[in-house]
């Protein structure tokens, strides 16, 4: 099973990827976290990227359809892939089409998570991650239970902010969001596999919602 979670920037994609991961036995791919890990390496990719994504534009079709492509390639034995913040532009999709196609897979569900644009910008500032093993948190509606060590790894003082979940940034991204990646709605609705969820409520009920929503179409 393959599926996309679409939406802006802050409607709990990450989140909901890693629960439904586990659920279903799928391997994340984010090309968000792809290119902050680039970055970190410090690889021609990640050099090249940096500048843009603090700005929150968006790199190009190019260079994420490369990315995704090798670890398709790379893929072995999966059950599928959970794409996230991947296709964001219409080539994207059509690259991602061709990609699946190759290795003779499908695309099963695009489950479109929808977010007034208000609350995008309360979750953006206050969200930050572990960086030992990925756990996403949010300072008012997700805090460690223990303040300064995660609830996963233990780890103590290992979170960190992203450098582009600030104003300025955001409303970039929004403006990418609705300009290049919101045609995708219609281009998946067309295929019928689009599945839209509200994505306001706890994750807990968003994941049960996206959860039935598989079933009813599976
Ligand atoms: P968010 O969805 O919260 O904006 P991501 O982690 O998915 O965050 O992406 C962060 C940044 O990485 C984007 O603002 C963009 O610059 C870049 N990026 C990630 N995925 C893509 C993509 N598929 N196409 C182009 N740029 C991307
Ligand atoms: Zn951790």
């Amino acid at each position: 099973m393959n599926i996309i979670l679409l939406g802006p920037p802050g409607a709990g994609k990450g989140t909901q990827a890693r629960v439904l991961c586990e659920k279903y036995s799928l391997v994340q791919l984010s090309t968000g976290d792809m290119l902050r890990e680039a970055k970190k390496a410090d690889s021609e990719i990640g050099k090249r990227a940096a500048a843009i994504m603090a700005k929150g534009e968006l790199v190009t079709d190019d260079v994420v359809i490369g990315l995704i492509e090798d670890k398709i390639a790379e893929g072995g034995n999966v059950e599928g892939f959970i794409f996230d913040g991947f296709p964001r532009t219409l080539g994207q999709a059509d690259a991602l089409e061709e990609l699946l196609m190759k290795t003779g897979q499908n695309l099963d569900h695009v489950i479109e998570l929808f977010v007034d644009d208000n609350k995008l910008i309360e979750r953006i500032t206050g969200r930050f991650t572990c960086s030992s093993c990925g756990e996403l948190y949010h300072k008012a509606t997700k805090p460690p239970k223990e303040k300064g060590l995660c609830d996963i790894c233990g780890a103590a003082g290992s979170f960190k902010f992203r450098q582009d979940d600030n104003e300025d940034s955001l409303k970039t991204r929004l403006l990418a969001y609705y300009r290049d990646t919101s045609p995708l709605i219609g281009f998946y609705h067309a295929k019928k596999i689009l599945r839209k969820i509200d994505g306001l409520g706890s994750i807990d009920e968003i994941q049960k919602n996206i959860k039935n929503v598989i079933g009813k179409f599976n």
